[in-house]
C-alpha cells in the first residue's frame, strides 16, 4: 500500500468526499462510493492503476490541512479572522417571490446563477440537486436552463461529491465558461485543483460558496426517517429545505401525500453533534472564504419574522464586486450593505467552533500549550473532540437507533448551549 496516498487521509478519518482527486487523477485510478457505515462518500482507489503521482493528495482540500495556507492572520483579533478577506457585506433577497419562497433562505444564489446564465456570462452551472431514482442521495450536474437552476436550489444537508463533475469541465468545449456552487471544502478542492489544471481556471469564471457549519453524514437522514416511521422505499421526493423560511423538510410520499417538519424539528437530530464528522470539526474554514462571493442565512432578531427569506452575503472578489455591480440586476435583487459585525453576530456558534474550538484541539492535538489560556475552550475543543471519536463506531449508530429523540434534542442542547455561551464570551 502507497503511504502519500489518498488512502492516507481516508485512514485519518478526514477525507470529505468532495469528489476533487478522483476527477483530477491523471491515470483515472479513483472512482467514488460511499462507505454505508459512515455514511460519506470516500474515493476507491484502483492500486493496479495508480503510479503514486500524488496529483490525489495535492488538490485534497484536507491535505496538512491546507486550509491553512489562506493566511488567516494569527492574532484573532485582526478585521478579517473571522470571516477571511472581503469587500463588501449584504443583506438580502431575490424580487422573485417564488424564487425567494422555494429556496433556502433569500434565493440570492438561484436568482444570480438564472441572471449569469441569461445574460450569457455563462454557459452553465455547477449545482447539486436530489436524484430522482435514489432521492436521499445528491447529483451534482451543469444547469443549463433556468428550469435546471431552479430545480437544484435549496440547501441538501447530506455529502455530496460535488467535485467529481470537474471532469466534464475540462472536457467540455473550449470557450464555455461556468459558475460553481460549493461548500467551502468544495471551493479549496477546486482552487487547488486550478493550481494543477489552468483549463479549469480559465473555465470556471465565478465561484459561489455556501456557508457551513458541517455537513451531516447519510446516517442522519436515514435515522431521522426510521424513527419518525417512514420507510426510504416510500419516499418520491425530500427536499430540506424550502416554503418559506427558515423552511421545511418536505418528504414526498410515493402515495402522493407530502409529511413536512420545520427545520427547527428535524435540524436538532440530523444536524446534531452526533453526526459531525472530524473533517468538518477540524475544518477552519466556516463561510467559504476563498470563494467570490459566499451566502448564508440570516439569522439575525429582526429577520426572525420573516417567513419568505433573507440571505447574508459577502462579496469577496473583484470578480464578486463586478457581477454584483452590473445594472441589469438592480431589478433581480434587493439588497442593503451592512457592517461586517452583521455577519459575525449570524453566525456566533458557527464561527466559535471553526475558527477558536478548532484552534484550540489543533493545539490539543499537537500536546502544546495545553491550559495556558482560555483553558474552557480547551475543555470544550476535548469534549467536542471526544464526541467526534465515539460517534464513528458502528456501534455508536446501532445505540442511536434505540434511544429516544428527547436524549439526542437534550444532548445536542446541551453542546448548542456551551458553545452559544462561550461564543458570546469570546
Ligand atoms: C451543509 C450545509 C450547511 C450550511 N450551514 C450553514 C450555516 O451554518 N449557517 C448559515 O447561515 N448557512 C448555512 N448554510 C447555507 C444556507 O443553508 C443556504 O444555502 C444559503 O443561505 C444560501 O441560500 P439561498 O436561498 O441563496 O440558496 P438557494 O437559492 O436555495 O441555492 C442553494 C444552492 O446551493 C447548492 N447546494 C445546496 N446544497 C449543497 C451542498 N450540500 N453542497 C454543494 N452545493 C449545495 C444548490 O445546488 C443551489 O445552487 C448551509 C448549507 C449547507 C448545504
Amino acid at each position: 500500500m502507497k503511504s502519500d496516498h489518498i488512502i492516507q487521509i481516508i485512514n485519518e478519518d478526514l477525507c470529505v468526499g468532495c469528489g476533487t482527486c478522483v476527477s483530477i487523477c491523471p491515470n483515472e485510478a479513483l472512482d467514488i462510493i460511499i462507505d454505508k457505515n459512515k455514511g460519506i462518500y470516500i474515493p476507491k482507489f484502483n492500486e493496479k492503476i495508480c503510479n503514486n503521482c500524488k496529483t490525489c493528495l495535492k488538490v485534497c482540500p484536507m491535505y496538512r490541512f491546507n486550509l491553512d495556507s489562506r493566511n488567516i492572520p494569527k492574532d484573532k483579533k485582526a478585521e478579517n479572522y473571522l470571516l477571511g478577506h472581503f469587500f463588501n457585506c449584504y443583506i438580502g433577497y431575490a424580487t422573485d417571490v417564488d424564487i425567494r419562497y422555494n429556496s433556502s433562505s433569500g434565493g440570492l444564489i438561484t436568482q444570480l446563477l438564472i441572471f449569469a446564465l441569461e445574460n450569457k456570462i455563462i454557459d452553465g452551472a455547477i449545482v447539486t440537486k436530489m436524484k430522482k431514482d435514489n432521492p436521499l442521495e445528491p447529483e451534482t450536474f451543469i444547469a443549463r436552463t433556468k428550469k435546471d437552476i431552479i430545480e437544484s436550489s435549496k440547501s441538501k444537508y447530506c455529502p455530496v461529491p460535488l467535485n467529481i463533475v470537474l471532469r466534464e469541465i475540462i472536457n467540455s468545449k473550449e470557450d464555455e465558461k461556468f459558475a460553481i456552487v460549493g461548500l467551502p471544502c468544495h471551493i479549496n478542492g477546486i482552487i487547488n485543483a486550478e493550481k494543477i489544471n489552468k483549463k479549469l481556471k480559465d473555465k470556471i469564471i465565478i465561484k459561489f460558496g455556501i456557508f457551513c457549519n458541517h455537513t451531516p453524514n447519510f446516517l442522519a437522514t436515514e435515522l431521522y426517517l426510521e424513527k419518525k416511521g417512514i420507510k426510504k422505499e416510500k419516499i418520491n421526493k425530500l427536499e430540506y429545505r424550502g416554503d418559506g423560511w427558515p423552511g421545511y423538510m418536505n418528504i414526498h410520499l410515493k402515495d402522493k401525500s407530502k409529511i413536512n417538519v420545520p427545520l427547527p424539528e428535524y435540524w436538532h437530530f440530523i444536524g446534531s453533534k452526533i453526526f459531525y464528522s472530524k473533517f468538518c470539526f477540524m475544518c477552519q474554514d466556516a463561510t467559504s472564504e476563498s470563494a467570490d462571493i459566499s451566502f448564508g442565512d440570516a439569522w439575525l432578531p429582526e429577520f426572525m419574522d420573516d417567513h419568505i427569506g433573507t440571505s447574508i452575503m459577502i462579496s469577496r472578489t473583484e470578480t464578486g464586486e463586478k457581477l454584483l455591480k452590473m445594472n441589469k440586476l438592480e431589478n433581480k435583487i434587493k439588497l442593503n450593505k451592512v457592517n461586517n459585525n452583521e455577519v459575525i453576530k449570524s453566525q456566533l456558534e458557527m464561527l466559535y467552533v471553526h475558527k477558536i474550538l478548532n484552534f484550540r484541539t489543533k493545539e490539543l492535538l499537537k500536546h502544546y500549550n495545553l491550559f495556558e489560556s482560555n483553558y474552557l475552550d480547551f475543555i470544550i475543543a476535548s469534549l467536542s473532540f471526544f464526541n467526534n471519536y465515539i460517534f464513528q463506531f458502528s456501534f455508536s449508530m446501532k445505540v442511536l437507533k434505540y434511544m429516544p429523540f428527547q436524549i439526542i434534542w437534550f444532548y445536542n442542547t446541551f453542546f448548542n448551549t456551551i458553545y452559544s455561551i462561550r461564543a458570546r464570551r469570546n
